[in-house]
């Protein structure tokens, strides 16, 4: 899942200049499972708003705000009380509000800072697995991405720098590296550990991305 945090209220407050009358848009998915942008955080949101002596004309959280599609026949619900707003506030990551703004004319403010691509730990712990490179490595590294988990990225570890299996980064960390060799000495692997892994063809990361999945 994307996740995201919300911008501090100072930030937020710039953004607001000049802005009176706001609909707020949360996300269903990704934001409500960060505790950024679901329906306590949009209720916590117009709470701070009307304080701030700003007019909330309405809300709603949508299913997933990422979906173009959707997030439009949603909007259209409500569309007196975005039509009333000068601006629409949206708590949904990067993808969400230009989902959102690809679908008006109106002013999109965005209430979320957006991250990482994450794991779930345990509620409220979130880890950052892979990096999206477009041209996945996991089946030659034991399925440990080193392009996420090493400090440096590097594709043939570890670096000088390890220590005691230890990140040369962050001594509280793990060498990506040092994990990598040691679950394919467990799988009985380690020939795989001697083959180096050929450069990355980062062209398959090009932006924009777009896929279609083929019928
Ligand atoms: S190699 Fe790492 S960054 Fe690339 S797709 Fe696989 S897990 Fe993600
Ligand atoms: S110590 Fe390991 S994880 Fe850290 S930068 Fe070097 S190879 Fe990467």
């Amino acid at each position: 899942m994307i996740i995201s945090e919300q911008k501090s209220r100072e930030e937020l407050l710039q953004s607001l200049e000049g802005l009176q009358r706001l609909f707020l848009i949360g996300c269903g998915a990704c934001a409500t499972a960060c505790k950024s942008g679901g329906e306590e955080e949009i209720f916590q949101m117009q709470e701070w708003l009307v304080a701030e002596g700003r007019d909330v004309t309405g809300y709603i959280v949508i299913d997933e705000a990422c979906h173009i599609m959707r997030a439009a026949r949603d909007l259209r619900q409500h569309q007196g009380a975005v039509e009333e707003a000068e601006a629409l506030l949206v708590l949904a990551c990067g993808a969400g509000i230009q989902s959102i703004s690809s679908g008006t004319d109106k002013r999109v403010i965005g209430a979320l800072n957006s991250l990482f691509l994450g794991n779930i730990r345990r509620f409220g712990q979130f880890e950052e697995k892979c990096s999206l490179c477009g041209a996945c490595i996991l089946n030659e590294t034991a399925g440990i991405c080193p392009v996420t988990t090493c400090a440096k990225g590097l594709l043939n570890g570890p670096c000088g720098g390890m220590e005691e299996g230890k990140c040369e980064a962050d001594r509280e960390l793990d060498c990506a590296w040092h994990l990598i060799y040691e679950r394919l000495k467990r799988q009985d692997r380690k020939g795989v550990f001697r083959r180096p892994v050929p450069p990355k063809d980062w062209s398959r990361r090009r932006k924009p991305g777009s896929h279609k999945i083929k019928k």
